[in-house]
C-alpha cells in the first residue's frame, strides 16, 4: 500500500512519505497506545516521525518501536530548544539514548521566535555550532529549522546553511506562502508543514492535509493520537495536486467558524503551575461554541481534576504560546457563559 508515493525531502537525499507523523498527541497516551499507533503509522508506509526533547517522552515513545523496525525504513527528526551549544549537545545525546539509534536523520533548532533567539544559536559556542560538531561525528545526518514567524525564518534561512524549514502551513496559516516557501524551495531546502490542520480546527483532515501539500508542503506532520487516524490521514495522498473550486469552499465554510485567534494544541504552554490541561479545554470551549455540543463539553470540563476555574490568571501559558493567545482571559469568559448555560 502507497509503496510509490516517497518523494524527496529537498535536496536532503531523503525520501519520505509526503504524510508524516506529529509526535505531540502522543504525550497523551500510554506507552501501549503509542505502540499500536506507531506500529500502525509505520506498517502502513508513513516513514517520516517528528519528535522534540521538549515533548517530555515523545521520543521515548517513538525510539521504543522504531527501533524494532530495519533503520532504512524510518527518517527521525527531533529537536532542541536550547540556544547554547552545551545543552543543544546533552539534548542531542539524550534524544540518541531515548531514540535507541546512534544517528537522528535530522535534528533542528526548535522554535526560533525572534532575532535575541537566532542570533544566540549562531554564536560561537552556541546551538548550532554544536550540532555542526555532532554532524561531524555522524550523529546527526542534517540540521534543520523550526518556528511560527515565517519573517525570522527568513532571517535564519540566510543566516546559516539549514537542510529543512518546518513551519505551519494549513488553510488558516498561510503567511509562509508568499516568500518563506519560494525562497526555501529555490534553495532546495525540505518543507516541512507543522499543524497542516490547525490543531483539529479542521474537521475534515484529509482534505486539509491534501491543501498543506498542494500549497508547497514536501511532508507534513499531523499529530496522531488514535490508530485509525494513520489510515485516515494517508487517504489524503489519493488525490494529489492542486484543489478544485469545491474543496477549497469546504474549507472557507470550515474556517468561517473560527476565532482570529484559536488553541493549536501545540502544548507549548505546558506544564500550567496549576495543572490545568490547557490545550484539552481549548478543545472543549470549542466543542460547546463551535459544535453546540454545550452538555457534552460541560461534563467533560466538570468531571477534570482542573478546569477553567483553577486558572489563577499567572500568564505563564501566555507567555510560552507562540501565537500569544490569552488563555486566562478565554478560559474565564468560558467560565462565565458555562455558569450561566446551566443557570
Ligand atoms: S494563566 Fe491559568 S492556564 Fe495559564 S498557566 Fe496560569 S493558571 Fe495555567
Ligand atoms: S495555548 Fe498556545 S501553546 Fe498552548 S496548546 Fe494552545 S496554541 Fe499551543
Amino acid at each position: 500500500m502507497y509503496e510509490d508515493i516517497y518523494v524527496p525531502l529537498g535536496k536532503t537525499g531523503l525520501k519520505v512519505n509526503p504524510i508524516g507523523f506529529g509526535g505531540i498527541p502522543i504525550q497523551r497516551l500510554t506507552f501501549e497506545e503509542s505502540d499500536k499507533l506507531l506500529k500502525t503509522a509505520l506498517d502502513l508506509g508513513i516513514n517520516f516521525f517528528d519528535s522534540s526533547r521538549a515533548y517530555t517522552d515523545s521520543e521515548e515513545k517513538m525510539g521504543r518501536v522504531l527501533s524494532q523496525y530495519p533503520r532504512h525504513k524510518y527518517i527521525i527528526a527531533s529537536k532542541t530548544f536550547s540556544r547554547d551549544g552545551k545543552n543543544a549537545a546533552a539534548d542531542l545525546e539524550t534524544a540518541l539514548k531515548y531514540l535507541k539509534t546512534d544517528y537522528i536523520d535530522l535534528y533542528q533548532c526548535h522554535n526560533i521566535a525572534g532575532e535575541e533567539q537566532l542570533q544566540q544559536s549562531l554564536a560561537p559556542g552556541g546551538a548550532l555550532e554544536a550540532l555542526q560538531n555532532a554532524q561531524k561525528q555522524g550523529k546527526i545526518r542534517f540540521i534543520g529549522v523550526t518556528g511560527h514567524k515565517p519573517p525570522v525564518l527568513m532571517k535564519a534561512l540566510k543566516s546559516f546553511d539549514f537542510a529543512t524549514v518546518q513551519v505551519p502551513l494549513n488553510y488558516i496559516e498561510q503567511a509562509c506562502v508568499p516568500e518563506l516557501l519560494p525562497y526555501a524551495k529555490e534553495k532546495g531546502l525540505g518543507i516541512i508543514a507543522m499543524k497542516p490542520v490547525a490543531g483539529s480546527a479542521f474537521k475534515n483532515v484529509p482534505l486539509a492535509l491534501r491543501f498543506s501539500l498542494a500549497a508547497g508542503a514536501d511532508v507534513v506532520i499531523p499529530g496522531m493520537d488514535a490508530v485509525y487516524q494513520a489510515a485516515e490521514n494517508l487517504t489524503a495522498l489519493e488525490k494529489p495536486g492542486p484543489l478544485g473550486a469545491e474543496d477549497l469552499a469546504a474549507l472557507e465554510e470550515e474556517k468561517k467558524g473560527l476565532e482570529e485567534n484559536f488553541c493549536r494544541r501545540c502544548e507549548y504552554c505546558m506544564p500550567c503551575p496549576q495543572g490545568l490541561p490547557i490545550s484539552f479545554l481549548h478543545v472543549l470551549r470549542a466543542y460547546f461554541f463551535r459544535y453546540n455540543l454545550q452538555g457534552w463539553a460541560m461534563e467533560r470540563a466538570h468531571n477534570l481534576p482542573k478546569s477553567y476555574k483553577d486558572c489563577i490568571e499567572c500568564r505563564e501559558c501566555v507567555k510560552k504560546c507562540p501565537y500569544e493567545l490569552d488563555s486566562p482571559r478565554i478560559f474565564k469568559e468560558t467560565r462565565e457563559v458555562m455558569s450561566k448555560w446551566t443557570g
